[in-house]
């Protein structure tokens, strides 16, 4: 059990108040937003249920070079060059033309808090009326608010659809004691109709898991047999749901950043490195509003577009997602074979890191859009 760091008792004190910038969430997407307000003079509040880094959200693999780029490598456990895919009638070894790696997630929302320059209070956020948040602990106002809660989409203003109906998959992870040194995904109906199983070395621990595109398919069962078929104990829990779609950027005066926004990438369920890049432009764009380069008006509109600019391969990535389980098993072995050829495996990774590359976290004094366009052109 992670040693509980939260606020109880008596240390809930009324947490009634303003703030120049109220930041919802503080995982990837929350602390990348925070980082950019960084030396801006604003009163910047971070608020969460449970202290920075105390809930692990997921496997924690994410492409080396985003480590890097925000000087967060000393969270990084192990490295992978190669991707295995195992599938009912192959296995075939990918040599990645970049590499892949696991951290550490106390490590890393440290690092990048520190980063930083803000206020934090633990408080459970319940909904909002206009620029008001309604948390556990009191009412906070704010000219400048941004929802990084996660899928549920706390602060939207309408409805929001719940799973299983909403675009949703699932996924559910063990992370028993012991070591690895590929990192493997499985793509085997006997598993999961439609998504894929998963083993991540990160140092003396694995993270075993498995994931459903089909939020209506429960996923312990078959992450219990995936575990029991690799003898590594089903301990260590965690799991969540995850978007498969982007939704709008902004909505009725907030900023949704990371899953709220559906910014984790179909197919791959990528959303470490999205709720990053994401964060990071919404950041960019709330310090222009602070400096007074532009209005929050202005602000809204800018990242609504840069969000939203991303359709195409969110689109594409949603696509394959659906192929992907009706090719048939007996098809699936060579398919993936006559993939694993050195030149498409180069051109299609190169392809998906470029989605949301690391190279946009040096592009810091850019407007978004054109930090977006600089990024692409160097990848
Ligand atoms: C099992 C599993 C494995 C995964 N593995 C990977 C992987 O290896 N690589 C990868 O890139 N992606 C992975 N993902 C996806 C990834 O975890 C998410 O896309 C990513 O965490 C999104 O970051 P975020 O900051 O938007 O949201 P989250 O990381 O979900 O953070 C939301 C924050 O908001 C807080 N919060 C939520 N509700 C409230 C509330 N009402 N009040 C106050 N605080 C609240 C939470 O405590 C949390 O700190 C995985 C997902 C799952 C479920």
């Amino acid at each position: 059990m992670p040693k509980r760091a939260t606020k109880r008792g008596e240390e809930r004190t009324p947490l009634d108040r303003d703030c120049d910038v109220l930041i919802c969430g503080a995982s990837f997407a929350g602390l990348a937003v925070a980082r950019e307000l960084a030396g801006s003079g604003a009163d910047v509040l971070v608020i969460d249920r449970y202290d920075i880094g105390e809930r692990q959200t997921s496997a924690c693999g994410i492409p080396t070079t985003w480590l890097h780029a925000l000087g967060l490598q000393e969270s990084l456990q192990q490295t992978f060059g190669e991707l295995v895919i195992h599938s009912p009638h192959a296995t075939v070894r990918y040599d990645l033309p970049w590499t892949f790696s696991t951290f550490d997630y106390r490590t890393l929302c440290g690092l990048l808090a520190d980063q930083g320059d803000f206020e934090f209070e633990t408080a459970k956020v319940d909904g909002r009326s206009g620029s008001t948040v309604h948390t556990d602990r009191g009412d906070i106002r704010a000219k400048l608010i941004v929802d990084g809660l996660g899928w549920r989409r706390v602060l939207s203003a309408g409805q929001n659809i719940q799973p299983p109906d909403a675009l949703l998959s699932r996924g559910l992870e063990v992370h028993p004691f012991g070591s690895g040194h590929d990192l493997e995904v499985w793509i085997d109906r006997s598993y999961v109709p439609a998504g894929y199983g998963w083993s991540f070395p990160a140092g003396n621990e694995l993270r075993i898991g498995v994931g459903s595109f089909d939020p209506r398919f429960h996923v312990r069962e078959p992450t219990v047999r995936l575990a029991n078929d690799l003898h590594a104990d089903t301990v260590r829990y965690q799991g969540n749901w995850i978007p498969h779609a982007l939704r709008d950027g902004t909505e009725d005066g907030i900023f949704f950043v990371g899953d709220s926004a559906g910014h984790c990438l179909p197919l791959t369920a990528e959303g470490i490195r999205t709720a990053l890049y994401f964060g990071l432009a919404c950041g960019r764009e709330l310090r222009a509003v602070i400096d007074g380069r532009q209005t929050r008006a202005q602000a809204l509109t800018r990242y609504h577009e840069f969000s939203a600019s991303h359709a195409v391969p969110f689109r594409w990535m949603l696509r394959v997602q659906r192929l992907v389980p009706r090719v048939a098993p007996r098809v699936l072995g060579p398919s993936l074979r006559g993939m694993g050829n050195k030149r498409f495996v180069d051109w299609s990774f190169n392809h998906y890191l470029r989605i949301a590359h690391p190279d946009f976290a040096a592009t810091g004094g850019l407007p978004a859009r054109a930090a977006s366009r600089a990024a692409l052109a160097a990848a």
